[in-house]
């Protein structure tokens, strides 16, 4: 019953992210209120959107929008299409998109969407109607100057534009800085698609020099193939060094000479499906544990737990996903003396771009690729250093570090606000 108990509140990413949440805001020195305003969202909705199905039935989809605090500025963050998505996850991410923000030190607060549905088993036009049947539903509490949504789990720039016309003939003017994430011909930026793998090869590179790794010939294991670890296979690759382990939903391929990436890329479906073409594949946690230098779980939450967190054998676990390391299993890392780049400041590239393309249609002047990369570049390898020195500093793990860094600019103005 005890091992249950411990079991299911690992698997509570809510509790998790509070339970940091509460020590990074001790360590900061903040009295117990800033605790009780920063541990919950501010707001959440929950909605019910009828959409009508191809073959004339009407199905009932819920969804949700949590704004955790908009101390700083609008809150921001994606939405997310997927079988099980909950109310409590939803509150989760949206605590991460704050302490995203924070880290690379955005005008936003965090705000997180979710649809309970299957995307996979959807048509075109099914997915047309709950996208913008979702906006209908919320339309009351975002904006451009209220919540900014995006791209996440199973959504992408097409559902953005979807989301965007719906906004906008609600609103009954254009408005693209409604929603980031969007079609270039819509006013999306350049680099916003491999923004965030573009930040966790940064994050990879900055902790490589850190462990005293060469990236050229580092053996890397990337779980997830979809947006975030299908573009870090490619950049890793294209870095030299060999990604000799990836996964999808169904599996994983290794090569301890290196998988063809190039190939892999042009076979994956739009969902980051690719093993079900092969017929030697390995499980997912097989993956997790293969020997290698740099490992990044790139999928779901709770992949690393204190399961596997004795048997993990790379030297330095960057987390591009939201939530793929257990609290147990951090500390377990860390006594290990195994580098971990957690989720927060690994994968802030997304919303740093994102940032960057609100920023990009408020004043209706565009910038090059290079431009948004340099600018991309200066965020990521500044946030790093910042988090990374504050955790040799003060002796913390850097998700702890990366937690006093995220919540102190949300503490401080909802301070001056006079809110706490
Ligand atoms: P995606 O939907 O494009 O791809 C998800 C990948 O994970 C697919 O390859 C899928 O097959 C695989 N997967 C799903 N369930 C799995 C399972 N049970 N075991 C192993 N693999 C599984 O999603 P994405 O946009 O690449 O996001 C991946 C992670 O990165 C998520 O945690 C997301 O929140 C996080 N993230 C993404 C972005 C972004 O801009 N895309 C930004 C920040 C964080």
């Amino acid at each position: 019953m005890a091992e249950n108990n411990q079991q299911a509140e690992q698997l509570d990413v809510l509790a998790s992210t509070q339970s940091v949440i509460k020590q990074a805001l001790d360590k900061l020195g903040y009295p117990e209120e800033m605790y009780e305003l920063m541990k919950e969202p501010i707001r959440m909705l929950t909605v019910r959107i009828p959409v009508r199905m191809d073959d004339g039935s009407t199905r009932i989809f819920t969804g949700y929008r949590a704004q955790h605090n908009d101390s700083v500025g609008p809150t921001k963050g994606g939405v997310r299409f997927h079988p099980n998505v909950t109310e409590k996850e939803v509150k989760a991410l949206s605590i991460w998109m704050s302490l995203k923000a924070g880290i690379v030190d955005l005008p936003y607060g965090g705000g997180k969407g979710g649809i309970v549905c299957d995307p996979r088993e959807m048509s075109f036009r099914e997915l047309e109607r709950v996208s913008r049947g979702y906006v209908r539903a919320i339309s009351q509490i975002v904006g451009p100057t209220k919540d900014i949504p995006a791209p996440d789990v199973f959504t992408n720039s097409q559902i953005m534009a979807w989301m965007l016309d719906e906004y906008s003939r609600i609103r009954e003017f254009d408005s693209p800085g409604f929603i980031t994430g969007k079609p270039l011909v819509l006013g999306g930026s350049h680099g916003r698609e491999s923004a965030t793998a573009k930040g966790v090869t940064i994050c990879i590179r900055e902790a490589a020099k850190k462990k005293g790794i060469d990236l050229d010939g580092a053996r890397v294991v990337i779980q997830g193939f979809g947006n975030a670890g299908s573009f870090l296979a490619k950049f890793m690759h294209d870095a030299g060094a060999l990604v000799v382990g990836i996964s999808d939903a169904y599996g994983g391929l290794y090569d301890p000479e290196g998988l063809d990436i190039d190939y892999l890329l042009d076979r994956r479906d739009s969902f980051g499906t690719v093993t079900k073409l092969f017929r030697e594949t390995i499980s997912n946690e097989e993956l997790l544990e293969l020997d290698c230098d740099i490992l990044v779980p790139a999928a779901i939450e709770n992949q690393i737990t204190e399961r596997n967190a004795h048997n993990i054998k790379a030297s330095i676990v960057v987390e591009a996903a939201n939530g793929p390391t257990s609290m147990t299993a951090t500390r377990i890392l860390s006594e290990r003396d195994i580098l971990l780049v957690p989720d927060v400041l690994a994968s802030a590239g997304g919303v740093t771009v994102s940032y960057f393309e609100w920023v990009q249609n408020n004043q209706g002047y565009y910038w090059t690729e290079e431009e948004v990369e340099g600018k991309l570049e200066n965020v990521m390898v500044g946030s790093f250093e910042n988090i990374y020195n504050l955790a040799r500093t003060r002796k913390v793990d850097m998700r702890l570090a990366a937690y006093m860094v995220g919540v102190r600019k949300m503490a401080e103005a909802s301070r001056f606000r006079g809110w706490v």
